[in-house]
Order: structure tokens, then C-alpha cells, then sequence
């Protein structure tokens, strides 16, 4: 926490990009990098992680954006149990 050469907000921005792997070597290294040493970072990218297989599964399936959204939540609700 106490690391301000690491930048959160870039790295959440780039993790979308990450799991879209749409980032250059470089920018996934730089990005592992900071989920091994911000926690919180490492927890919401766990959460999108999981969010995106979930939603590419469910995509397949074309589900409504309403149940999409109960899906969000339903996760959201498993990571704060953890
Ligand atoms: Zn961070």
C-alpha cells in the first residue's frame, strides 16, 4: 500500500486489456508485477478474471444483460466470502 511508484488506477485499466490479451509482453509483465505486490489489485483481478469466464460462458448461451448483472453480484458476493 505504502509503494506509490505503483499506479492501481493504471493497473485496473490495463487488467481489462490483460484478460482481453490485448496487452504488449512488456505491459502483462509490468502488470503481474503489480498483482504480486498490491493485494487489492490482485483480488479485483481475480474477480474479473472469474467475471469473464462466467460471462463468455454464459454469452454462448445469450443471456439477457439483466441476468448478466444477478451474475455480477452472485460472484460478488463469493469474493467477499473468501
Ligand atoms: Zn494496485
Amino acid at each position: 500500500m505504502s509503494k506509490m511508484s505503483h499506479n492501481c488506477d493504471d493497473a485496473l485499466e490495463r487488467m481489462y486489456l490483460y484478460l482481453d490479451g490485448e496487452l504488449t509482453a512488456e505491459s502483462t509483465e509490468a502488470i503481474k508485477v503489480h498483482l504480486d505486490d498490491c493485494p487489492p489489485c490482485m483480488d479485483a483481478f481475480h474477480f474479473e478474471e472469474r467475471l469473464k469466464i462466467v460471462v463468455r460462458t454464459r454469452l454462448q448461451e445469450e443471456v439477457p444483460s439483466e441476468l448478466m448483472m444477478r451474475l455480477t453480484s452472485i460472484i460478488r458476493s463469493e469474493t467477499l466470502l473468501d
